[in-house]
């Protein structure tokens, strides 16, 4: 599968973007560019604030056993990057 989770960076709420796509926890993860991807992917366990991201999307998803579907990922991380600007 290569559709990422999330839409938008952890890191910087920016689009993800084809090419800096990785594997966390066996679902297809994006970030903004290859840089942020390569720095994720090389230090997983040093990346907290990444990791709780992506956590929470998958945490929602296996929740509610749903299927990978992009229009509803799109809207929950449309919220969540909402969410995210305010703390
Ligand atoms: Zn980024």
């Amino acid at each position: 599968m290569n559709i990422a989770i999330n839409k938008y960076c952890p890191r910087s709420g920016k689009p993800v973007v084809a090419d800096s796509l990785t594997t966390y926890r066996g679902v297809t993860v994006g970030f903004c560019n290859p840089h942020c991807r390569d720095d994720f992917a090389a230090n997983v366990d040093e990346r907290p604030n990444d990791t709780r991201y992506f956590d929470a999307l998958i945490k929602e998803l296996d929740h509610e056993g749903e299927k990978i579907n992009e229009k509803h990922i799109f809207d929950r991380d449309v919220r969540r990057a909402r969410f995210l600007d305010r703390v």
